[in-house]
């Protein structure tokens, strides 16, 4: 069976290498003679799972021992509530940037529990660029500052972060999690959904500064409360055990290929291909301006609604799936996580060459 090249922003690629292990360990993990969506998670066995996971993350990402690692469920949105939960709880102030629909979810929902404020907002040409920040619109007090570090619908990303002095800077980083190295020093929280970059949806993973824990409000659900996760090594209750599983193989796979310098020497040369591309063609256009770009999520649109529907439908037909765009932008956006093979978007480029040959 051939395998498609899918562009999915998320749920999304996952390496080969990983389906393959997965699918061999099905029946029988490591002589258990179970699967592992079969095993209590409280057995060694997947005790040995879950703390393999922290550690390898731990690893690559560099994380020192002051930041605790949580795996939690509800998707990254249900963090857009547990995050002004546990830390707006000093001055009840928070700074949020908005560059997207993400960002802005999330700022409506803390708007719910305290005096969250608009630092900056790229909303007048459809968040296509990141907006340039003045230290001087900051709230001194705030409890945090928010960002959406990676911007999945719009396809830019943060490459120099706001200088927030003394208040925890805190980010979104689903969908370039592990795409690249990052300092996690600079941050008091990130966190993001697993199902972009590191493993199949149901697990969002924070990483959160110990000093920041504690402070949830007394209103916060149980389940919400990052202190609660961490002193329970995120075992509270059952954690998504096999996504953390997968999650497990994937960065088993990111520490094999050299780890988070060899992802980003691989994720620039691979967006590169596509922009190179974008830059030269006369048909096709990158909606971002080129200081933003993403590397992971690259939107695109010709100059006609038709020739759109005509790339998307045929692209398809030649097993590129998942091209078009998000309904706010149009045209077409292709997701290039960290799974995507080089290959897939060298032959994506070569046929929207011969569509735009054919198509003049
Ligand atoms: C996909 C995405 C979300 C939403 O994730 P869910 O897990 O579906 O809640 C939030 N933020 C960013 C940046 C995303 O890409």
């Amino acid at each position: 069976m051939a395998r498609v090249y899918n562009f999915s922003a998320g749920p999304s690629m996952l390496p080969e290498e990983v389906l393959r292990r997965a699918a061999a360990e099905m029946l029988d993990y490591e002589g258990t003679g179970q699967s592992v969506m079969e095993m209590s998670h409280r057995s060694k066995e997947y005790e040995g799972i879950i703390r393999g996971a922290e550690s390898l993350l731990r690893e690559l990402m560099n994380i020192p021992e002051n930041y605790k690692v949580l795996f939690l469920q509800g998707g990254a949105s249900t963090q857009f509530a547990a995050i002004p939960l546990n830390l707006m709880n000093g001055s009840g102030k928070a700074d949020y940037v908005i560059t997207g629909q993400w960002a802005n979810k999330a700022y409506k929902e803390a708007c719910k529990y305290g005096d969250a404020h608009v630092v900056a907002s790229s909303k007048d040409k459809t968040f296509s660029y990141i907006p340039k920040l003045n230290p001087a619109d900051f709230t001194p007090d705030a409890d945090y500052f928010y960002i959406c570090m990676n911007n999945t619908i719009y396809g830019t990303v943060y490459h120099e972060l706001p200088d927030t002095g003394n208040v925890p800077l805190v980010a979104d980083i689903s969908s370039c999690f592990l795409s690249e190295p990052l300092d996690v020093t600079k941050f008091g929280l990130l966190y993001g959904g697993a199902q972009k970059n590191v493993a199949p949806a149901g697990l969002t993973i924070v990483i959160v500064r110990e000093d920041l824990l504690g402070k949830a409000r007394d209103i916060t659900p149980t389940m919400l409360d990052f202190k609660v996760h961490a002193d329970n090594g995120s075992m509270y209750n059952t954690p998504p055990c096999y996504t953390i599983y997968i999650c497990k193989l994937v960065l088993e796979w990111i520490k094999s290929i050299g780890g988070l310098e060899a992802m980003k020497e691989r994720n620039v040369k691979k967006a590169k291909v596509l922009y190179d591309f974008l830059d030269e063609s006369k048909m096709f256009h990158g909606t971002v301006v080129p200081e933003d770009r993403s590397l992971m999520n690259v939107p695109f649109v010709t100059d006609s609604d038709e020739l759109n529907a005509k790339f998307i439908k045929e692209a398809t037909a030649a097993g590129f799936i998942n091209l078009k765009g998000h309904r706010t932008v149009g045209g077409m956006r292709a997701s290039i996580y960290n799974a995507m093979p080089i290959e897939g978007v060298e032959k994506l480029v070569a046929f929207m060459k011969k569509f735009e040959a054919e198509n003049q």
